[in-house]
């Protein structure tokens, strides 16, 4: 393969598309080896064909605020590649998003999703809305407004999304209410459903926990545990939660947790109560860290404007936002004794931090194959929601474990180098790519 020729067509056609970019080219500089041993995949472009996506949604959004003003937002659905199953991704609703997060969000969605084991394509949406300080009658009506375009893009067996940064189950619940109403059916249609209408146990712990499993055993190709672990944790969200929930029944201590203004260190590591806490501070809506430390003040203190990257710990789990862990970070993280990093995030590490991982030979798992638990139990909750049943929360969580397994042994088989050392990023892409340019190549050129 011609990376670089590749790219710099890419990045031609796409100007300024940074995000987009960045996840095209970690991708294919992971591939290009595999690649060239296959001549059909060559032959029939399946590079070219897989970095653009097959279709983007673009519209607008109106509505109403709490003072009678119209506001006016921007609704998209990428739409990226649906070669082994029906496009599957979250929405996030956030200021920053854009066309180019939207775009690395769905192409990475692709290879995680084939990761899973299970038959999910890869697609990613979202608005540049901000639920922050909205009232709950405000987040309403957006995501009503959103859906009233949205549903026409989407259907059980065509394209299921699910939550992301700024989309849990409140605005899943608005949104699959007037889906239900438009399309007049009741189905599969969106993932992360709440439990009185077709949600699966455990769906809002998946991620978390899934992220907990696969580090579990990253560590133990190291031969190493949990045990007595300290983790750096970022964000302080649906993730953070059931990475903080499972790390701490697992043993680990997890000593910060983060926001965009600032960090809350915790020496002694979050106790149930704080955890408890973690959804209820999420609630109000004003996406700050700073009350966390007056809720618990003689365990806890912030760190005003600061990442959480400065402290001292074993392990770090960044599971807040893309490229929030950068090069400086990176190395002041290794300087302070940190020997694995499992990103849970999309894309959380920048191209500069894993480089000094790789330097320091820094086992870095990458959150493509790290977070896929969340979309996997979005696949499980969408075969309970076709047989027409529900699973036991233990029947998941079993189901879970034994995906986040399977996916640990395609990165070690994909990503074990001649010395021994495990690429689990290598890994994470060869396995995800090798089994949609398959499937591309026995299905024609489309
Ligand atoms: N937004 C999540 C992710 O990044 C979940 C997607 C889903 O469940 O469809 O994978």
């Amino acid at each position: 393969m011609k990376t670089a020729e590749l790219l710099a067509r890419l990045s031609a056609r796409h100007p300024g598309e940074t995000e987009y970019l960045q996840a095209v080219g970690e991708v294919m500089h992971s591939v290009e080896h595999i690649y060239d041993e296959h001549p059909e995949f060559e032959a029939l472009a399946i590079a070219e064909r897989l970095v653009e996506p097959d279709r983007v949604y673009t519209f607008k959004v109106p509505w109403v605020d709490d003072k009678g003003r119209v506001q006016v937002n921007t609704g998209y659905r990428v739409q990226f590649n649906n070669a082994i199953g029906p496009y599957k991704g979250g929405l996030r609703f956030h200021a920053s998003v854009n066309l180019s997060i939207l775009k690395f969000l769905g192409f990475e969605q692709i290879f995680k999703n084939a990761l899973t084991t299970l038959p999910l394509g890869g697609a990613k949406g979202g608005s540049d809305f901000s639920p922050k300080g909205k009232s709950d009658g405000e987040i309403m009506r957006f995501c009503q407004a959103f859906m009233t375009e949205l549903w026409r893009y989407i259907g059980p067996e065509t394209d299921v999304p699910a939550g992301d940064i700024g989309v849990g189950s409140r605005e899943i619940g608005y949104l699959y209410g007037m889906y239900r109403k438009l399309a007049h059916e009741n189905t599969g249609v969106l993932t992360g459903k709440g439990m009185t209408y077709g949600g699966s146990l455990i769906r809002p712990e998946a991620t978390g926990f899934g992220a907990v499993y696969f580090t579990e055993r990253m560590l133990a190709d190291g031969g190493d545990t949990l045990e007595g672990k300290r983790i750096a944790v970022s964000g302080f969200g649906n993730v953070a939660w059931g990475v903080a929930l499972k790390a701490t029944e697992l043993g680990a201590k997890v000593i910060t947790l983060s926001g965009p203004d600032g960090y809350v260190s915790v020496p002694e590591g979050l106790s149930r109560e704080m955890i408890d806490y973690m959804p209820e501070l999420r609630a109000t809506n004003n996406d700050v860290i700073a009350p966390f430390a007056d809720a618990f003040p003689s365990e806890a203190s912030f760190m005003a404007g600061r990442k959480p990257w400065e402290v001292a710990c074993d392990i770090a789990m960044p599971c807040a936002t893309q490229n929030e862990l950068d090069g400086v970070d990176a190395a002041l993280l290794v300087e302070n004794g940190m020997r694995y990093a499992a990103e849970v995030s999309n894309m959380g590490c920048t191209p500069e931090a894993i480089e000094v991982f790789a330097q320091h030979r820094i086992p870095y798992g990458p959150g493509k194959a790290v977070n896929a638990g969340g979309v996997a139990t979005s696949g499980l909750e969408m075969s309970q929601n076709a047989m027409k049943l529900n699973w036991t929360a233990a029947e998941v969580d079993a189901r879970l474990r034994e995906i986040m397994g399977a996916i640990h042994a395609s990165c070690v088989e994909y990503g074990t180098g001649a010395d021994g050392f495990i690429n689990y990023m290598n890994g994470a892409n060869i396995a995800g790519f090798m089994k949609v340019a398959r499937s591309m190549v026995e299905q024609g050129v489309l």
